[in-house]
């Protein structure tokens, strides 16, 4: 049974800055600030962190001075020299991945075949599930990439340290901007309404890259 600990901003602060910030999910947290609050509030252990491994369990371990226990058997191991690919040929354009994407690395408009910004993308795969034509894949991130994807070679040369700033940077952009748009929403409808509007926008998007995908099979199929 590991010790309680006094919880208090500072040791939020230090769990916090130990965490890669992919903002995987992979730990079961909603983000890494929500998991590292529950280390600090003794609710959580430390090896839930699958793309920080050894390392972050170390150093967690250091700071908690919880014992540095394997990763969790129940957490599919990942690691941060990692990075997704669009297949271009597949992509119908339903704009799916960006909304699933928490650090904005993917471009794209509605319709529109989609990229990947190699220069930033973590290789989290939380864009992977929504996309309806299974037309993205997590690569390895190293210079054999870099050859077809140049971009790449910017996050390559960055170190961990720079990585979980920019990553960090990125997410909490997003989340300002979906939190704006949110009450920019509800300032024009009830909160039940704004509600709605967001999910028939998704159906919407879901419906016209279902049409996009049944013509692309059908024009394939005749010729
Ligand atoms: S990077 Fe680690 S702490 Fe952050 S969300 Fe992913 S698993 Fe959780
Ligand atoms: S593009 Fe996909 S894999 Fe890359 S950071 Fe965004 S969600 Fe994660
Ligand atoms: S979810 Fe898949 S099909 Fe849709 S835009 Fe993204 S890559 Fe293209």
């Amino acid at each position: 049974m590991n010790t309680t600990l006094t919880p208090s901003k500072k040791l939020l602060n230090k769990i916090y800055q130990i965490l890669p910030q992919t903002q995987c999910q992979s730990c079961g947290y909603k983000d890494c600030l929500a998991y590292a609050q529950a280390i600090s509030e003794s609710k959580e252990n430390i090896n839930r962190c699958a793309p920080g491994g050894e390392q972050v369990i170390q150093d967690l371990a250091q700071i908690t001075t919880y014992p540095a226990v394997p990763l969790d058997v129940n957490i599919r191991p990942s690691d941060l020299e990692s990075t997704a690919l669009i297949d271009e040929q597949f992509c119908i354009g339903c704009t799916l991945c960006i909304d699933a994407c928490p650090i904005d690395s993917i471009v794209g408009a509605a319709k529109r075949v989609h990229s990947i910004l190699n220069s930033l993308c973590s290789g989290c795969g939380l864009c992977l599930p929504p996309c309806p034509t299974n037309c993205i894949e997590i690569v390895p991130l190293n210079l054999s990439l870099a050859t077809n994807k140049p971009s790449s070679l910017e996050l390559i040369n960055l170190n961990q340290t720079k990585r979980s700033a920019l990553w960090r940077e990125k997410y909490e952009n997003k989340q300002l901007r979906k939190e704006k748009e949110s009450a920019e929403l509800k300032q024009k409808k009830t909160t039940a309404d704004a509600d709605l509007t967001l999910i028939k926008n998704k159906a919407t998007r879901i419906t016209t890259a279902m049409e996009i995908a049944r013509t692309r099979l059908a024009q394939i199929s005749n010729s």
